[in-house]
């Protein structure tokens, strides 16, 4: 079956970053639709998904390959957005490390939190209150 599909898709375009966007474009038009009970956007939410369709089996690969790069182009400040984003969040996370320290209960596997500089302390776990000693 896995070959039968491999060889059904040797020389033809495949997947790339506007055939996830496709996909989650008509997603979201079927929510829409769900929430809104409104048929007609279930229709339109077809065009997406046979458009991706269409572009996954086509064999046009200099055509694919273009649509794909202007959409990247396109979207390239979004992505930036979201890569600062996240930039800005790991920073955070490291600034916190600074203040606590990260344990695991022994117990649960609960992850805890605890305050810098505080020397030896008895810490207990909120979820199944076992404690243990630590270094903070
Ligand atoms: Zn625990």
């Amino acid at each position: 079956m896995k070959e039968k599909f491999e060889k059904f898709m040797a020389g033809r375009y495949g997947v790339d970053q506007l055939s996830n966007a496709l996909n989650v474009l008509f997603i979201l038009l079927v929510v829409i639709g769900l929430i809104s009970r409104n048929t007609l956007i279930w229709w339109i939410a077809l065009i997406p998904m046979f458009y991706n369709y269409f572009r996954m089996f086509s064999k046009n690969f200099s055509k694919r390959y273009n649509e794909n790069r202007i959409y990247t182009n396109m979207m390239s400040p979004v992505y930036n957005f979201f890569d600062k984003m996240k930039l800005k969040f790991q920073k955070k996370q490291k600034r916190d490390k600074k203040k606590y320290k990260y344990y695991h209960c022994k117990n649960c596997g609960q992850e805890l939190r605890i305050p810098r500089g505080k020397g030896k302390v008895v810490i207990t776990c909120p979820i199944c209150k076992h404690s243990f000693e630590g270094r903070s």
